[in-house]
């Protein structure tokens, strides 16, 4: 015979797992499933193993989605101060690393426990390492098959996040549910991944490999001021993440290195005051060695900053501070940390997160065309998402 809850949460990560607490909190009788070993395993990985949970700054604009309106209502219901509220009264030290970034001051799995709690103390039940084989409408509300048998139900949750980095079991199993029940999906692809580069460009690149330094990447409209990092495959780091979400194949993306150093003036100061100094010492003054040689190379400049007339050094100046660069793709799923698109927002109630066309199924978190930047943001759109449907599932 089958087992019955009133809710049944696919996926026990960031998202499942803040839908069960809040359910639980309702008086509904709840069941998590998960096939992993251990919940929340993005949630340990996350943040280089701090978690970066939320962003103070937390607001619509910081998020991708087909309809940028959507996100907003479940936003709005669940901001990251109650967020910070829930983690201070589990007396987890938290600390901001910068832009609104809020970080545990020890480890991730402080997250974990502190949601599993939640849990355990309104009787959710987890159960893990459980195949999910088929979810079928009944007459009553939805019959779940999975690995230790069925489960009858009123409420299906699905937070079975994205396809991002596969090894660790992500599917793309909401999608296929999704479509089975008629919902459509916005074409996913993979979010704040590192770009790469064509073998030529990447050649050219090699001597960089390695090298941080602050820059605004421009994608059209879009900037991002924060750290770009070379590395042995292309570019990374956070500024390339968070304007990788932006790209697509094809296009090209400006590069504008230090762009809070006015390039051009401090080598003018610098041939003033010391004209001997060969170029590329005086602009290693304001950049990393390697990239100053690189630059200096590239214009084919020798000599000293005496013999450079203004011209020449503007044409250097404006080498560094407009870099155009087509990347040749992206490192793909394997190392995305989100994925962009996936199940259509137009089908599903901005309150509750609910199917419009079929009560009782619900879509929450990474699995929904919402995708966040990179800094928090995609943490809070998982716990907002899960408390706008832990309230009404
Ligand atoms: C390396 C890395 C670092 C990150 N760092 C941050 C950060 O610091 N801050 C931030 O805001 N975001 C970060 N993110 C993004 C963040 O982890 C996700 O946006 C968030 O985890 C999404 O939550 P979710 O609950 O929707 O999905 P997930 O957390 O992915 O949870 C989905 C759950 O469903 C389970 N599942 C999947 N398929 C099935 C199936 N077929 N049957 C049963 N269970 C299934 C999975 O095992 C998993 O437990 C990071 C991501 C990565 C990859």
């Amino acid at each position: 015979m089958a087992r019955t809850f009133d809710v049944v949460i696919l996926g026990a990560g960031a998202a499942g797992m803040m839908c069960a607490a809040r359910a639980g909190q309702r008086g509904r009788s709840v069941l998590v499933l998960d096939h992993a070993k251990a919940p929340g395993e993005k949630i340990r990985i996350s943040g280089g193993g701090r978690c970066n949970f939320t962003n103070i700054h937390t607001a619509p604009q910081n998020f991708l989605s087909a309809n940028p309106h959507f996100a907003k209502s479940a936003l709005a219901r669940y901001t990251p101060r109650q967020f910070l509220d829930l983690v201070e009264r589990h007396n987890i030290a938290w600390h901001e690393k910068t832009l609104g970034q809020l970080f545990c001051d020890d480890s991730a799995r402080d997250i974990i426990r502190m949601l599993l709690a939640e849990m355990q103390n309104v009787g959710v039940k987890l159960e893990l390492q459980t195949q999910v084989t088929s979810v079928e409408k009944t007459d009553a509300g939805f019959r779940v098959e999975t690995s230790s048998g069925a489960v009858e139900t009123s409420s299906v949750v699905v937070a079975t996040g994205g396809k991002s980095i596969p090894k660790m079991g992500s599917t793309g199993f909401a999608y296929e549910i999704a479509s089975r029940f008629g919902l459509r999906i916005i074409e996913t692809r993979p979010g704040l991944v590192p770009l790469t580069l064509d073998p030529a460009m990447l050649e050219r690149l090699s001597p960089l490999s390695g090298i941080a330094v602050p820059a605004a990447l421009h994608h059209g409209k879009t900037v991002f001021r924060e750290a770009l990092l070379f590395t042995h495959r292309g570019l990374s780091g956070p500024a390339v993440l968070q304007i990788s979400s932006y790209w697509r194949e094809g296009q090209d993306i400006r590069l504008v290195i230090e762009p809070d150093v006015d390039v051009a003036a401090s080598l003018k100061q610098a041939r003033k005051a010391n004209g001997r100094q060969a170029v590329q010492t005086a602009l290693s003054t304001v950049l990393p060695k390697r990239l100053a040689q690189f630059f200096v190379e590239a214009q084919a400049m020798t000599g000293t900053l005496a013999e450079l007339p203004d011209k020449a050094i503007d044409r250097l100046a404006a080498a560094v501070g407009d870099w155009t660069i087509r990347p040749a793709g992206s490192e793909g799923y394997r190392t995305a940390e989100v994925t962009l698109g996936g199940v259509d927002t137009s089908g599903l109630d901005s309150r509750t997160l609910q199917a419009k066309n079929v009560p009782g199924l619900f879509f929450i978190g990474e699995c929904v065309d919402v995708t966040g930047w990179l800094g928090g943001y995609n943490f809070q759109w998982a716990w907002a998402s899960g408390v706008a449907c832990g309230d009404a599932a």
